[in-house]
């Protein structure tokens, strides 16, 4: 890629978001046959000059595909833009998208000062105080709802493959620690059927997955509401910590993973699921991007295995493994 593209990059994602949100996909997803830029405007609401254009850039993109037909541009969706950026799409990428859009990219505004003040931005990214970023999150319905949509989005692509990285049949009773919509509880009670899941998570988000999220197998799906850092952990066999230690310092992890080691019962462990960075560094984009974001608005870092793998073992864990998939790793340690 060439210097001039760089500044391309956010361009591409604004062109892609914009579609999404106007339902361009949606309505080509729908439709039996491709569409004219004027059928796509009037079906959209849309001015035709500013529909036309944003094809065209779309098409530029490769996530449309054009035909002419009678000196007329007809338009349709390639195979990725119907499979992940419909909205309609069952595995839509759009929540994510929307997350991004409304929440981390306006907040790189303040990565200078991240990156020169070596912490979070979230006092300056909010206008009233907040101790930290979920509690940002969680002040507004609509905070939950876009939170959640964007981390079921990816477990939709990855938590299958994530939960068939090691084989956890000896597990029975399950805690996933900071479970939040319970999406992966409900994979793990489908691969697993003969195990129970205790989802723990701050109290205002169980009272939401209760309600909204977690409609399969409930007499296998327990709730328990609080907070890990200060009440106690229901016992359980295995304990699922799910995108949660990135989210904050080592000294922090440390005092979770030591008071789950105390909690496990012998012959128990503890699974982490992770954005996971390669041991030089250098490998996974997605990894250094998730990174980015957490700092400016955490004070959590990703990891690579063996910083996972020191911190598992100072905690008091023992048989570490660890497994990369083709976006996330895991760990599984045993007491
Ligand atoms: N495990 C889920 C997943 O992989 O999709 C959610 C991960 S999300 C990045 C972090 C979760 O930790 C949120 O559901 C959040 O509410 C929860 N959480 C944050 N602080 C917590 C605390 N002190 N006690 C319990 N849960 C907490």
């Amino acid at each position: 890629m060439n210097p001039f593209h760089f500044s391309f990059s956010s361009c591409y994602f604004q062109i892609m978001f914009t579609a999404a949100e106007l339902g361009v996909f949606d309505l080509l997803r729908e439709s039996e046959e491709p569409l004219t830029a004027e059928a796509i405007a009037e079906g959209l609401g849309t001015s035709h000059i500013g529909m036309q254009r944003l094809l065209e850039a779309c098409v530029g993109l490769k996530l449309l595909r054009m035909e002419m037909r009678d000196n007329k541009g007809f338009y349709g969706n390639t195979a990725l833009a119907d499979l992940y950026l419909a909205k309609s799409s069952p595995k839509s990428q759009y929540s994510d998208m929307k997350f991004d859009s409304e929440l981390y990219y306006p907040s790189f505004q303040y990565l200078a000062d991240a990156v020169r003040e070596g912490k979070n931005q979230i006092t300056s990214i909010y206008e009233s105080p907040m101790k930290d970023f979920f509690q940002a999150i969680y002040r507004s319905e609509e905070g939950i709802q876009l939170y959640f949509g964007a981390l079921k989005n990816s477990w939709i692509l990855y938590c299958r493959e994530m939960i068939s990285e090691f084989d956890l049949s000896q597990f029975h009773h399950i805690c996933d620690l900071g479970g939040g919509s319970g999406i992966f509880a409900e994979e793990h009670i489908l691969s697993y059927p003969n195990s129970s899941v205790t989802i723990f998570d701050l109290p205002e988000v169980v009272e939401k997955a209760k309600k909204n999220f977690v409609a399969l197998e409930e007499s296998q799906i327990s709730f328990q509401g609080g907070d890990f850092f200060k009440d106690s952990v229901p016992e359980a066999d295995l304990y699922i910590l799910s995108r949660i230690l990135h989210l904050w310092d080592d000294e922090k992890c440390m005092q979770l993973l030591t008071k789950l080691y105390k909690a496990c019962k012998p012959g128990g462990g503890v699974l982490v699921i992770e954005p996971v960075l390669d041991e030089e560094r250098v490998k996974y984009f997605g990894a250094h991007f998730a990174s980015i974001k957490l700092l400016v608005h955490t004070d959590g870092k990703t990891r690579t295995p063996s910083e996972h793998k020191a911190l598992l073992t100072a905690a008091g864990f023992k048989e570490i493994q660890a497994k990369h998939g083709s976006v996330y790793g895991a760990l599984l340690g045993r007491k």
